[in-house]
């Protein structure tokens, strides 16, 4: 079966065709670097993303703070982790890379302020 996968690793974004047999790589196409092979293993075994958003803040020029996991995490947690996020207020002032959340739904990941507000 070939699957098709769009490499988020670096801005090339390269389009990679794999050709796939439960879970194995018979042959890419598309990719311009190996980390592309390694990106569609990724994808095959546990597609991970590095999430970013937007945390309230009560006493800052602006009242959303961009925040983002320090690692990536297992995609099919980032509904979770939303939720988690939703719920959370912080007070001003914050340094950029402050951890706003620990180890954010038992990923062992923290959410970290993106800037300083
Ligand atoms: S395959 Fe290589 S060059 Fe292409 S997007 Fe992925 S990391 Fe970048």
């Amino acid at each position: 079966m070939i699957k098709h996968f769009t490499c988020v690793i670096c801005p090339m974004g390269c389009e990679i065709d794999a050709e796939e047999e439960k879970g194995k790589i018979i042959s890419l196409k598309g990719n311009k670097c190996a980390r592309g092979k390694e990106f569609v293993v990724q994808e095959l075994e546990e597609p991970l993303r590095v999430l970013t958003t937007t945390v309230r803040i009560e006493g800052a020029e602006f009242n959303m703070l961009p925040v983002r996991t320090d690692k990536p995490i297992p995609k099919r947690l980032i509904p979770v982790i939303m939720e988690d996020i939703a719920k959370i207020e912080i007070n001003a002032p914050v340094k950029m890379y402050k951890v706003i959340v620990k180890n954010i739904a038992g990923t062992k990941v923290n959410i970290i302020a993106t800037r300083s507000m």
